[in-house]
């Protein structure tokens, strides 16, 4: 047998190098193996990106490939257990199981949820799409939405596209004011960086600043020449503050580079107004002495940048809190500027590639609206905390079937307990999972995706939000087994029988469908570097190259992207098959400045006041002077030996202390007669949980903080090594009907909570 890299498979050992999928920061892995082993796993010193950099989890891959619980065969649920079977037993019971949902109740009854890790895997970003239409229901929903959602939203109306966010031009700045942002435990997002730490390391080095605004002491925090305590939820105002001030010391500038192409900076002075530095104060726990001089050290910086995070679009606020990143970047001067915040290029195009240049028909949401609360879609999909009622409430379009693809609501979406009640109640449940975990335990059918190493890799979200411009391609490490599905056939497989081809439908058939029409599609577009090009004759150099599935695909992508040699239109271009010869990535160099290039508004402008976000300052000011400061507010808490809720089942990772635990100020300790180390009740509108507290000084008075992700451990499932280190689900605690209601994004911090003591045992 031969490996698909072209070599034997045999008992010699091989490097090879790939790039981490774990997280956005896509570092690049030297792995030695031996024959169907891996030896070891080590960062690639040559790397043109990461330039050998790893983290404790990069090293897991191993662990996982290994995980005796990883699921490699298909599995069905039978009288309340799920048994392994053969794939076409599996497929026979999806036909059955979707077919019969769909024609007893309308398409519009399957829902889907797609999670967190499609972002990191070529199959599902290629091939997602296509089975969604095929199921042809609006009723979808993933993770974005309890992540990053806001950010997208706010970078839309601005920018004119969901995916042009200005990121961090790290490696130049001269100055970092980070909100809601722990790179050194999550390696960064957003902000695709390896070794985001060294990054900051070097730009205190170089006699720049670093700052950062956490209601914790972060590990980032505790790296940085300055912490800022701010309330949670109140980086809004916090912003807020900051344009008022810049505006009223007559500091705003825009700068030359970009000056006629701002539009509605003239309505900001008035705009803000109300948040003054002083009437912010106590709701952002920050004087405004402090909030003055950071506004000016951002004015007088070189080049500054302020970079938010989860913490700031998880938050009521989310999607407001995110367009102030960008208005204060843009008034600062630092857009689109070199140690400002820039806007990438990634290889294989995407948004703002695609289309006349400098222009477009801009970003809205609402395209539909869901069933029960009329809530708009937006980036197509609706709120994740809208699943509950779109399963549970009766009546036309109600779920009653669910698709889930490497997602685990049940731990990761608002109120836990309800969407566990809910998936309960489904007639019909397919996952697409390496584990029988919290949600896919409701699964009547789970199929297995490969692992990590068994699949190619390219990182086609994160190359747009990335510091420096490369393109990293990576072979699967291992061949799939005789009877394993590539992650791309079995989502066209899916895809096949929501068109009612059957059971037996070939993945193939389907695949020549999707790529058929990706090409057509971009040879009609007058504004490709293929356009009006003969279709036969490009067809011919594509099966020339044997490329198929999602290497097919992505080898048109990045053929037709920036760099791509538009099927030998450019002789200096690069193909798929140029990544394929550099295994440590290609560099195409530091981000370049591109606006307006970049810019698909209808006005060709920058939209720096946007009617959804200035209306949402009366809002905005109404929670200015109306919070409770004696409120106990929760928040969640990231670790470097975690990954959401999906890594607890390795062993190496979860040695040393208990992480789930709730850290508290010592003063709210005291004054709940909680000590160090022992169980306590945390008590919100919706749930409570017992969780043993960590008594800290790395944390403001009147704030607690539990990690998110745990809970394992209910029956059903299958993670031996996650159930011996549970923990509680934080998501039992937050609230379904706090939202983001520009967005829909969930509020997962700054949860008011009530904290018991418990007799001890
Ligand atoms: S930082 Fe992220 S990409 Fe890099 S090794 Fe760790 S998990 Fe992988």
């Amino acid at each position: 047998m031969w490996h698909d890299s072209g070599m034997p498979l045999t008992d010699q050992e091989r490097t090879v190098f790939r790039t981490c999928p774990l997280c956005e920061a896509t570092c690049g892995l030297e792995i030695t193996v031996k024959g169907e082993k891996v030896l070891q796993i080590r960062g690639d010193r040559d790397d043109v990106f990461s330039k050998g950099f790893i983290c404790p989890k990069g090293v897991m891959l191993k662990n996982l490939h290994e995980d005796p619980d990883r699921l490699r065969r298909p599995m069905i649920l039978r009288n309340g257990e799920h048994i392994e079977v053969s794939w076409q037993e599996a497929w026979i019971e999806v036909e059955r199981g979707l077919m019969g949902v769909i024609n007893t109740h309308g398409r519009g009854s399957i829902g889907t949820y797609v999670g967190n890790p499609n972002a990191h895997n070529l199959a599902p970003l290629l091939y997602n799409r296509a089975w969604m239409q095929a199921i042809g229901s609006n009723q979808r929903f993933s993770a974005s939405s309890v992540d990053q959602l806001p950010k997208q939203i706010s970078s839309g109306y601005i920018f004119g596209t969901p995916t042009t966010i200005a990121i961090p031009d790290l490696d130049r700045t001269d100055y970092v004011l980070m909100l809601g942002a722990n790179p050194y435990e999550s390696n960064g997002s957003l902000c695709t960086a390896p070794d985001f730490p060294g990054r900051l390391q070097a730009l205190r080095a170089r006699g720049g600043k670093l700052v950062v605004v956490d209601p914790r002491r972060s590990r980032t925090a505790e790296n940085a020449d300055e912490w800022l305590a701010i309330r949670p939820s109140g980086d809004a105002l916090f912003l807020a503050a900051i344009v008022h001030t810049i505006f009223e010391s007559g500091r705003a500038d825009v700068g030359d580079h970009v000056r006629s192409y701002i539009a509605g900076i003239e309505l900001l002075p008035a705009a803000f107004q109300p948040f003054t530095p002083e009437g912010v104060a106590q709701a952002t726990g920050i004087d405004a002495l402090t909030i003055r001089r950071i506004a000016r050290e951002l004015c007088d910086a070189p080049t500054a940048l302020v970079y938010g995070r989860i913490g700031t679009t998880t938050v009521s606020f989310g999607t407001t809190t995110s367009w102030l990143v960008d208005v204060v970047n843009t008034i600062t001067g630092n857009l689109d500027k070199a140690g400002g915040v820039m806007f990438p290029l990634p290889a294989t195009g995407g948004q703002n590639t695609r289309g006349e240049p400098g222009r477009g028909s801009g970003f809205r949401i609402g395209h539909s609206y869901s069933r029960v609360s009329n809530f708009p879609e937006a980036i197509g999909e609706f709120p994740a905390a809208l699943m509950v009622q779109e399963i549970m409430v009766e009546g036309q379009g109600q779920i009653k079937a669910m698709i889930t693809l490497a997602g685990n609501p049940v731990l990761s979406t608002p109120n836990g307990e309800a969407i566990d009640k809910a998936f309960e109640s489904l007639e019909f449940m397919v996952s697409v999972d390496i584990y029988l975990n919290e949600t896919t335990r409701h699964a009547n059918v789970i199929l297995p995706a490969p692992t990590h190493l068994e699949r190619s890799h390219y990182d086609l979200i994160f190359s747009n939000f990335s510091v420096r411009n490369t393109a990293n391609y990576s072979q699967a490490v291992f061949a799939l087994g005789a009877d394993q599905l590539d992650e791309w056939e079995i989502l066209a497989k899916i895809a096949g029988i929501a068109q009612g081809a059957g059971a037996d439908v070939d993945p193939t058939k389907v695949d020549e469908q999707i790529y058929e029409s990706l090409l057509r599609k971009i040879i009609q577009d007058p504004t490709s570097t293929i356009y009006g090009r003969d279709l036969n004759q490009i067809q011919l150099q594509i099966t020339e190259t044997g490329n198929l599935g999602p290497e097919r695909i992505l080898d048109i992508l990045v053929q037709t992207g920036p760099y791509g040699s538009a099927f030998g239109a450019n002789e200096n271009g690069i193909t798929l098959q140029t990544l394929r010869n550099q295994p440590h990535g290609v560099d195409f160099g530091a981000l370049q400045p591109r606006i307006p290039e970049v810019l698909r508004t209808p006005s060709g402008k920058v939209e720096l006041a946007p009617k959804a976000l200035i209306a949402d300052l009366l809002r905005l000011e109404q929670v200015m002077h109306s919070f409770d400061v004696d409120e106990l507010l929760l928040v969640g808490r990231r670790h470097l030996r975690s990954n959401n809720s999906w890594m607890h089942n390795i062993d190496a990772l979860m040695k040393g202390k208990a992480r789930c635990t709730l850290q508290m100020h010592p003063e709210d300790a005291a004054r709940a007669g909680i000590v160090d180390n022992e169980l306590a009740r945390i008590v919100s509108r919706v749930g409570s949980v017992d969780a043993v507290v960590e008594v800290t000084q790395d944390i403001r008075p009147r704030v607690v903080s539990l990690p998110h992700g745990w809970g394992h451990g209910i029956a059903g499932t299958k993670m031996r090594i996650a159930l011996k280190n549970a923990g509680v689900n934080s998501n039992i605690l937050t609230d379904h009907d706090q939202m983001d209601p520009l967005s829909g994004n969930s509020v997962l911090n700054g949860i008011p909570v009530k904290i018991f003591a418990l007799p001890q045992t």
